[in-house]
C-alpha cells in the first residue's frame, strides 16, 4: 500500500512551531517511505478563516522545504460531500437536532443527579436534553441547525461489533499498537458529539474522516491532543462506510511552561523566525527533528 499522509491545518492564524514539527514529521515519512503527501485546508469555520493566512501557510511550507502532491483540498469547497453524508446519517435515525448552548449544556451537566461532570474530545459529555425517545421520522435532514449523532443509537447500527484502529506512534498515555475502542467508552468519555455545528454545514469530526477517505490517506499523522478523538472518527467511519488509516499520533510542542503551543503563539510562528534570519534547519533543530 502507498503510504499516503497529509498536514491539515486551518487558516486561523500563523504556522508555529508545533504546526512545524508535524508537518515536517508527516513529510519526512511520507518521503522515507516513497509516498505521498497531501495538504489540506480545513475552513469549515469561515468566520475565523483569513485571506491571508492561506497564502501564508503555504508560503511557510515550502521555506521548511516541504511540497505536496496535487490540489490543495478546501474544506470549505466540500459542503455538497458534507451534507450528503449528514443526510445517510439522518436517514438512518442517527442524528438529533439540539440547540443547546454552551451554557445550557453545563447547567444540564452538574445538576446533581448526574454526578461529577464529565470532559470528552469536545468538552463537556453532552447530557443528552434534546436526544429524542424515538429517531426523527421526517425523510429530509432539517436544514441549518445543529444536529448530534445519537451514539447508543450508533452503536446498535454497528451491532456492538468491535471498533480499532492502529496506532504507530502513542496516545497520551502510551497507548500504541492495535487500539480496541469499547462501545463503553464511546458512550461514557465521548457521548453525543455535534456533527453538524451552527452555521459551519458539518463539524471537524465529519469533515475529518470524509476528507481522509477522499484525499486516499493511509497515515494520519497528527498531534497527540486528537487521540481521544480518533475513537469518533472511527465509528464515523464504519458508519459511512470508509476504510479505517494507520494513525500515528505525535508528541506536541510545549512553550518553557510546559502550556502546548496555540495559533496565538505569534512569539513562536514561523514568520516570526524567518525574519529573524532563521534557517528551515534551525526550525528543525528547535523541534528536535
Ligand atoms: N485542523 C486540525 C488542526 O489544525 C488538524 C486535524 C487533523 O489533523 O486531524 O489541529
Amino acid at each position: 500500500m502507498t503510504f499516503r499522509t497529509r498536514f491539515a491545518p486551518s487558516p486561523t492564524g500563523p504556522l508555529h512551531l508545533g504546526h512545524a514539527y508535524s508537518a515536517l514529521l508527516a513529510h519526512d515519512m511520507a518521503m522515507s517511505r516513497n509516498g505521498r503527501f497531501l495538504l489540506r485546508i480545513e475552513d469549515i469555520d469561515q468566520s475565523r478563516a483569513r485571506p491571508e493566512w492561506y497564502s501564508a501557510i503555504e508560503d511557510d511550507l515550502h521555506w521548511l522545504g516541504i511540497t505536496w502532491s496535487g490540489k490543495v483540498l478546501r474544506q470549505s469547497d466540500r459542503t455538497a460531500t458534507y451534507s450528503a453524508a449528514l443526510q445517510t446519517l439522518w436517514s438512518r435515525g442517527l442524528l438529533y437536532p439540539c440547540t443547546c448552548s454552551r451554557r445550557d449544556i453545563e447547567a444540564a451537566a452538574s445538576a446533581p443527579q448526574e454526578g461529577a461532570p464529565h470532559h470528552g474530545p469536545d468538552g463537556l459529555i453532552y447530557p443528552g436534553t434534546c436526544r429524542p425517545n424515538t429517531p426523527g421520522g421526517a425523510l429530509r435532514c432539517p436544514e441549518d441547525t445543529p444536529l448530534r449523532l445519537d451514539v447508543r443509537r450508533a452503536l446498535a447500527a454497528i451491532e456492538d461489533e468491535p471498533l480499532s484502529f492502529r496506532e504507530t506512534g502513542s496516545g497520551p498515555d502510551g497507548e500504541t499498537g492495535l487500539i480496541t475502542i469499547s462501545g463503553a467508552s464511546l458512550r461514557d468519555d465521548v457521548g453525543d458529539v455535534v456533527l453538524r455545528r451552527r452555521n459551519m454545514g458539518t463539524s471537524y469530526h465529519l469533515s475529518v474522516v470524509l476528507d481522509d477517505a477522499a484525499q486516499g490517506i493511509s497515515h494520519v499523522v497528527r498531534g497527540r491532543d486528537l487521540f481521544e478523538a480518533t475513537r469518533i472518527h472511527v465509528l464515523l467511519q464504519r458508519l459511512l462506510n470508509l476504510p479505517t488509516p494507520t494513525y500515528h499520533h505525535h508528541r506536541l510542542i510545549r512553550d518553557e511552561t510546559g502550556k502546548r503551543l496555540a495559533k496565538r503563539d505569534d512569539a513562536r510562528a514561523i514568520a516570526r523566525y524567518r525574519a529573524e534570519g532563521a534557517t528551515p534547519q534551525d526550525i528543525r533543530s528547535m523541534v528536535d527533528l
